[in-house]
């Protein structure tokens, strides 16, 4: 009996200090947003999203795209999140990337546990929308819903939280660091978060909350703005807040069962010792000079870049890569840069990317660490002007960067004067059938492009496209970039 009694006030003693010296913010949050009694959550809004590593230049902002509906469903008890978003494009596209799109576009994000998947446009007859497996954006969309307010708090209370002054930290899924502020009022103002980015590394993920009310009974900021990499991703201006909605979430078989397809890089000969190197949703170029190879964009991601550089290597046997070179600086055709650095291959790029690329050549990747990160390789970049020319005295390469085009402001094409070859990622996809037409957003992309072939004079007999499914040449680019035809 004595020894259950000591025991008991030891817990209690125990228990009072945590409390007093540590957990002062954090119990101060979770009675004034009431955490306990939230299971669920719904919120709704609009305001913009943005086109997250398709800036203009590499030191802009992210494009803005305006998001007309924004609905996010909550269960934190099944760790799950249902976004739904109407988004809406004019025909002229923001200055920078970003998928292109005309009207309204609809886009549903899920995550539950480590699954993540898309949902697509209810099939014919109202059938259920067929789920599309996202699994890279596990992780990113697990955050989101720990970096709410409501979640910052729950998790901060089931994940043995730290507490120093009103900054409050903890660890979710054994890596993934949240740390959040929380103001006199109980309310959390910022969340910090950081996630694998294959360019930029840890990645910061920073949510502002601001403007606290009372929507019904639940405590809720009524805007919210996510930066990634420093710049505004989300902004939203809540409309409604509901504690409490039946949320349940199911993982889809197709999504608990998918398995990425293998990496595949087909190769397809344009003239001797030039490649076209495609098999996937981002082409490359792969280039022979005689004693070394240049290889065009290692894009997506380390697997794709490794493989991309190892197929350069088996078509173009016994010579190193010498040069890497970078279309241009957005995150989709740049994700296995660092694969190329590693390769100790020569970085070149436009000049208007040497700061940006000399930051990822250094970039911490605690978080998953890829093949740079371990071998700390010494990193080579060669930042170019408006016009470059490679040549081993035989064979040249020219490099031409694209003026007057609003994708962004750094990209380079390249032509081969001997194959009358132009490769290009962006500016012209043609359509999967020839004599489709573009939408038109991506009309003066077309556009763009023609009017620099004819700036250059330069002589193209085949254009290799970076996306799509074929080649394609002048007169098919002519007549996209006139648009469509008028009856
Ligand atoms: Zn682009």
């Amino acid at each position: 009996m004595r020894s259950y009694i000591a025991l008991a006030v030891f817990a209690v003693v125990v228990a009072t200090t945590g409390m007093s010296a540590q957990q002062g913010a954090l119990q101060s949050a979770a009675d004034a947003l009431k955490v306990s009694t939230i299971k669920s959550l719904q919120v709704t809004g609009s305001g913009a999203n943005f086109s997250v590593g398709q800036n203009y230049t590499a030191s802009e902002p992210w494009p803005r795209v305006t998001v007309k509906s924004y609905t996010a469903l909550i269960n934190f008890d099944s760790n799950s999140m249902r976004t739904d978003l109407v988004r809406e494009m004019g025909a002229v596209m923001p200055r920078g990337g970003g998928a292109p799109f005309f009207g309204e576009q609809r886009q549903t994000q899920v995550v539950s546990g480590n699954y993540a998947w898309n949902l697509g446009a209810p099939g014919p007859n109202g059938a259920a929308p067929m789920a599309q497996p996202n699994p890279d954006a596990a992780a990113e969309r697990m955050l989101a819903i720990w970096t709410t307010p409501i979640g910052f708090v729950k998790g901060a209370l089931a994940n043995n939280a730290t507490t120093k002054g009103n900054t409050v930290s903890y660890t979710v899924g054994g890596k993934y660091k949240v740390e959040g502020t929380i103001n006199k009022q109980g309310q959390v103002e910022k969340v910090r978060t950081w996630f694998d980015q294959s360019i930029v590394g840890d990645m910061l993920v920073e949510t502002t909350y601001s403007g606290y009310k009372d929507f019904g009974g639940v405590t809720y900021p009524s805007r919210m703005v996510q930066t990634q990499d420093g710049f505004p991703a989300l902004d939203i201006t809540v409309s409604a807040v509901m504690a409490n909605p039946a949320v349940t979430i199911d993982v889809p078989q197709n999504v608990r069962g998918f398995q990425p397809a293998a990496v595949r890089v087909e190769s397809q000969k344009m003239g001797e010792g030039v490649y076209y190197l495609t098999g996937g949703t981002h082409h490359s170029l792969a280039i022979e000079m005689a004693d070394h190879i240049v290889v065009v964009d290692t894009p997506n991601n380390e697997a794709r870049a490794a493989a991309v550089l190892a197929k350069a290597k088996e078509l173009i046997p016994n010579k190193p890569i010498r040069f890497v070179v970078t279309s241009h600086h957005h995150w989709d055709h740049l994700g296995g840069i660092r694969t190329a650095m590693d390769e100790g291959a020569t970085i070149v790029t436009h000049q208007s990317n040497k700061a940006f690329l000399e930051r990822v050549a250094k970039t911490p990747h605690t978080i998953a660490p890829d093949r740079l990160a371990s071998s700390k390789k010494a990193v080579k970049i060669q930042a170019v002007g408006d016009d470059y020319k490679f040549t081993d005295g035989k064979r040249v390469i020219e490099l031409h960067r694209l003026q007057g085009y609003e994708h962004t402001g750094d990209m380079m094409v390249v032509y081969l004067p001997e194959q009358k070859l132009l490769g290009e990622p962006d500016a012209f996809t043609p359509p999967a059938q020839a004599g489709g037409g573009l939408i038109p957003p991506a009309v003066p992309s077309a556009k763009a492009l023609s009017d620099n072939i004819k700036r250059l004079k330069l002589d193209v007999q085949v254009i290799t496209p970076f996306h799509g499914n074929r080649t394609t040449n002048v007169a098919e680019l002519e007549k996209a970039a006139a648009g469509p035809a008028t009856n």
